[in-house]
């Protein structure tokens, strides 16, 4: 027997290459590969006869070979292998292009299972290439549901198939965590049942229902998890600020404050005079204002005579932050310091100094911020920026720290409330949705491949006023299965052939986090004119000078990321535009986008994306802030999430200690859950 946490290399066929390949969809040991799930399967069980077989739809049969198969050699580079089968319907002839080996596999006169789609473009039968086995092996290919796999360039599919196989006749799937009555109500497989049978269904209803349960499995892991740290923080005591009379932060500010960020403020306050940690979600589309929330929050507390830190993803927007509040609190007699990695070792050690000596009030920095080495001399407030590095991980940290500071997370991710309620279980949620007044909204167009020329020459027209442009791509690299516009490949086209006179810039998630901030950042100081990148530009960077985002084969994403990528144009004083491109005739598809273009809604679009993808999306997001699923693949719907929540608030209700078999698999399945890096970004 083998362990859940060995390397994939002991099994037949792994070596230091192919394991390198698994490393890219983040596999490396035998319990990541039984937890990679198929994202779909393809039924093979139904068998045909050859008269039955429709166009262009793929089936299995049952065929003799009728001839010695002809081998021609068309030209350097392409082989053409002819042969003629038959059962007693019909004969086909079967096509392969460069297999020059299935002329020697299949012989004259055997039987073998075919499962290969006829072609529509010829008179009479032509299939190309089917995939066959014979009569007497034991099913692969054919006579199955077969499972399709997330792959990486260079891995096939067969080959995580016979990994997948290894692994699972190797070792125990993981433990049970769902408790038998549970199981039983909802009609939830067993673990053991489960796991066998999400990677080699014996029906597409068994795949369904083994689907249904990882999709449960999970959410009920992470919903306990929630409930947990819920409780524990419930029952901590927290500093209780008195009321702090904020006139004379409202009148510094150079507006008035929007009746959505009022009120986001009041439910702020009563949560600081509480005397328990407060735990708030502040969501509200970008621009909507969440900075002031955070500002009037720390007033608050640095009134209170505490201190409060204010966190970024990033050192370009922990600037941003510093430079803005700066001119707002100082002259409110807030003193103020910025702590970021870049700075040098004396910088950070003068600063960290301040900070513990409590000179400072409020430090804006990164999270190095809740390092160690920073020690707060009565740290009473946290603020985060941009939850998604301030996930479910650190929220769980952050608990298990010693003061229990009150805690304000800022998101500009819209999500339904239906949806909030269940994935920030721990958190209050207040929503902005309303933008201050007179702003322009980002005009937003829908095309296709026939509009590139024109897409190139606005693109120019863009950058010759002065302005600049992002270019999203749905992948980093070429993927051999997909045709997607990769931005690796994309950034040299636009620079050798496209744009040869622009500076061109690349930004994708197998940067390091190093380069990816000096990317951006160079960015945002002017020194490229067009900047091609995956989604990890989502980040909140501002770039005021960015008047056009241009999102290449945009039916690939969510509405709500398109709407989130779309929210890094607009930022600045001049009209912005975005263009979604897209190859795919879809109605649905098309509706969907063209929705995009209608409104600049973040909560209507994220709405709409429940209503038309699911759940899904919305926990795959790197906004999100969500740990890194392993069921975001599996399509899911509300009412599996709602169940699983359902009752893991009765289980916990009901458990007390959680010291039973599965209470104890159920603790450890959260610690994993909710620490488990957070992936790569894409
Ligand atoms: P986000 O919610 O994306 O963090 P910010 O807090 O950065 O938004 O605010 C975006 C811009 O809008 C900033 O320049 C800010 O000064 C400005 N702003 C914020 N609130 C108001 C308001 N009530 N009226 C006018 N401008 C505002
Ligand atoms: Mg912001």
């Amino acid at each position: 027997m083998a362990k859940l946490s060995d390397p994939i290399t002991i099994l037949k066929g792994i070596g230091p290459t192919k394991a390198k390949k698994f490393a890219n969809l983040n596999i490396f040991t035998l319990g990541d590969l039984i937890c990679h799930f198929p994202r779909g399967y393809e039924d093979r069980t139904k068998l045909v006869t050859i008269d039955k077989l429709e166009t262009d739809k793929p089936a299995c049969f049952k065929a003799m070979v009728m001839n010695a198969p002809r081998v021609s050699h068309i030209r350097k580079g392409l082989d053409i292998t002819k042969v003629q089968v038959a059962d007693h319907t019909a004969r086909l002839t079967l096509t392969f292009f460069n297999q020059k080996f299935t002329a020697e596999q299949l012989q004259y006169g055997k039987e073998y299972i075919f499962y290969g789609a006829v072609s529509g473009d010829f008179i009479g039968y032509n299939m190309t290439s089917p995939v066959f086995e014979p009569l007497d092996a034991p099913p692969v290919v054919t006579r199955r549901v077969l499972p399709v796999y997330p792959l990486t360039a260079g891995l096939s599919n067969a080959s995580v198939v016979k990994a997948v196989a290894q692994a699972l006749a190797l070792c125990d799937p993981p433990a049970e965590v769902l408790p038998e009555p549970v199981r039983r109500q909802y009609g939830i497989l067993s673990a053991d049942r489960a796991y066998a049978a999400i990677h080699a269904p014996a029906s597409m209803a068994e795949a369904e229902l083994a689907k249904k349960r990882m999709v449960f499995e999970e959410f009920f892991v992470f919903s306990a998890g929630l409930s947990l740290m819920r409780a524990a923080r419930s029952v901590k005591k927290a500093e209780c600020y008195e009321d702090v009379d904020l006139t004379p932060f409202y009148h510094a500010l150079p507006f008035t404050l929007t009746r959505a960020q009022k009120s986001a403020i009041d439910e702020v306050l009563t949560d600081l005079q509480r005397g328990t940690p407060m735990n708030r979600l502040v969501q509200g589309d970008v621009g909507s204002g969440k900075t002031m929330v955070a500002a009037a929050a720390a007033y608050c507390a640095v009134k209170n005579g505490q201190q409060a830190a204010l966190m970024a993803p990033t050192e370009i927007l922990a600037e941003q932050h510093f430079g803005s509040l700066r001119k707002l609190l100082e002259p409110l007699g807030i003193r103020m310091a910025l702590l970021t990695g870049s700075m040098s070792v004396r910088e950070k050690r003068e600063v960290r100094e301040r900070i513990a000596g409590g000179e400072v009030d409020l430090a804006v920095g990164t999270h190095a911020l809740l390092s160690e080495s920073t020690v707060f001399s009565r740290l009473g407030l946290v603020i985060t920026d941009e939850q998604h590095r301030f996930g479910v991980a650190q929220r769980a940290r952050l608990s298990a720290k010693g003061n229990d500071p009150h805690l304000l997370v800022m998101s500009a991710t819209p999500i339904p409330r239906t949806l909030a309620l269940f994935m920030y279980g721990d958190l209050e949620v207040s929503i902005i949705n309303e933008l201050p007044p007179g702003r322009q909204p980002v005009e937003t167009f829908l095309v296709n491949e026939s509009y590139r020329a024109r897409i190139n020459a606005f693109i120019r027209k863009q950058v010759g006023e002065g302005h600049q442009c992002f270019v999203v791509c749905p992948a980093v690299e070429e993927n051999t299965d997909l045709d997607l516009k990769a931005a690796n490949a994309w950034a040299q086209t636009l620079q050798q052939t496209v744009f040869p006179d622009l500076r061109i810039a690349l930004l994708h998630g197998q940067m390091k986090g190093s380069e990816k901030e000096a990317a951006m950042a160079s960015f945002a100081r002017g020194e490229a004119d067009v900047m091609v990148a995956t989604t990890v530009i989502e980040v909140g960077v501002d770039v005021p000078n960015a008047t056009l985002m241009v999102i290449e084969d945009a039916d690939r994403f969510g509405l709500s990321q398109l709407h989130q990528l779309r929210g890094r144009v607009g930022r600045g004083s001049s009209k912005s535009y975005c263009i979604l491109t897209s190859q795919n005739r879809n109605p649905e598809t098309r509706a969907r986008l063209k929705a995009l273009c209608a409104t600049t809604d973040g909560f209507r679009i994220a709405e709409e994306d429940l209503k038309l993808r699911g759940p899904g999306d919305f926990f795959g997001s790197r906004q999100s802030g969500m740990p890194a699923f392993r069921v975001v693949n599996l399509s899911m719907d509300m009412q599996t999430l709602k169940d699983a929540q359902e009752a893991s608030a009765r289980w916990i209700d009901t458990q007390g200690t959680m010291n039973t078999p599965e209470g104890v698999a159920l603790r450890q399945r959260i610690g994993e859950l909710f620490l488990r890096a957070e992936g790569t970004m894409n």
